[in-house]
């Protein structure tokens, strides 16, 4: 029998044109590999590692294609303009949005220092909003587009037994924020959902590990139903669905990827 629809390629990205903040490493870097393992060019927005990125679109390119490194600091308005200067030079429109740079600084709410606190929002919040606006300006403009932010149980649950409640606060907004994207962006044809991921090892969580393994062992993976944390590559396919057509008909949505953790 025929099938009706071409569902082979529903998570095909081929010629997509995709932006991925603090893509060098860790979950991001995942995320834009996974792209590009669908067909898509990624811009690779990095803070500082522009070397380490700029190894990484030639890695992407190596089979052909259009993805190349930035420099950019998402939380300064000045850097993220210029982020989507470059991909309207370069590329002309953007197809999909990873907001996946973030920061943690973690501490006891009684004395947290105010500055931390600011910068944690700048970084996490902040940083998501002027991406979403300055790239949602041509997905605006294009009438499509899919913007994907990474969120994170934190948003959720207030995780124990470290305490850093700036980062959870970021979290639930980031959840907020897309929400918010979501409903006032639906006229224009731009989907909006998060991911929220539980304990994922990166080179973030990976201090952790080494320096208080007996917490990572009795909080972190007993926490979840499945008893572990998980690996940056189990992100990948939430995200490259939520990117691709196979989602058309899914905005607002804050999908959860934690082994099961928040269920309990
Ligand atoms: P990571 O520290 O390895 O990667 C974060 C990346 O963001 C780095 O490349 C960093 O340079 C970049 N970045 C930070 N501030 C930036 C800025 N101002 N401008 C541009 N880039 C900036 O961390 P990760 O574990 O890969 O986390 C990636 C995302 O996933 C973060 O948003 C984090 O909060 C979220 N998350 C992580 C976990 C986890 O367990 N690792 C769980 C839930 C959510």
């Amino acid at each position: 029998m025929t099938p009706k629809r071409d569902y082979a390629r529903l998570f095909d990205l081929t010629g997509r044109k995709a932006i991925v903040t603090g893509g060098s490493r860790g979950i991001g870097r995942a995320l834009a590999e996974a792209l590009a393992a669908q067909g898509a060019d990624v811009a690779i927005v990095v803070r500082s590692s522009l070397a380490l990125a700029e190894a990484l679109a030639a890695t992407l390119n190596a089979g052909g294609g259009d993805s190349f490194a930035v420099q950019a600091d998402v939380s300064k308005p000045d850097d993220v303009a210029r982020v989507a200067a470059e991909v309207e030079r370069r590329w002309g429109r953007a197809d999909i949005l990873v907001n996946n740079a973030g920061i943690i600084h973690p501490g006891p709410a009684e004395d947290f220092p105010l500055d931390l606190w600011r910068d944690t929002m700048a970084v996490n919040v902040e940083g998501v909003l002027l991406m979403s606006q300055a790239i949602g300006a041509m997905m605006i403009r294009q009438k499509a587009g899919s913007i994907v932010n990474v969120g994170s149980m934190s948003g959720r649950i207030v995780n124990w037994p470290f305490r850093h409640a700036a980062y959870n606060v970021s979290k639930a907004a980031v959840h907020m924020l897309t929400k918010c994207l979501a409903t006032e962006w639906a006229e224009h044809g731009v989907r909006v959902n998060a991911i929220a991921p539980g304990y994922i090892l990166t080179e973030l969580t990976e201090e952790v590990l080494r320096e208080n393994p007996e917490v990572v062992k009795n909080h972190w993976a007993a926490g979840a139903v499945q008893n572990r944390i998980g690996t940056v590559d189990e992100l990948a396919g939430a995200v490259v669905y939520l990117a691709s057509d196979a989602a058309s008909f899914t905005t607002g949505e804050i999908h959860t990827v934690d082994g099961g953790l928040t269920l309990r």
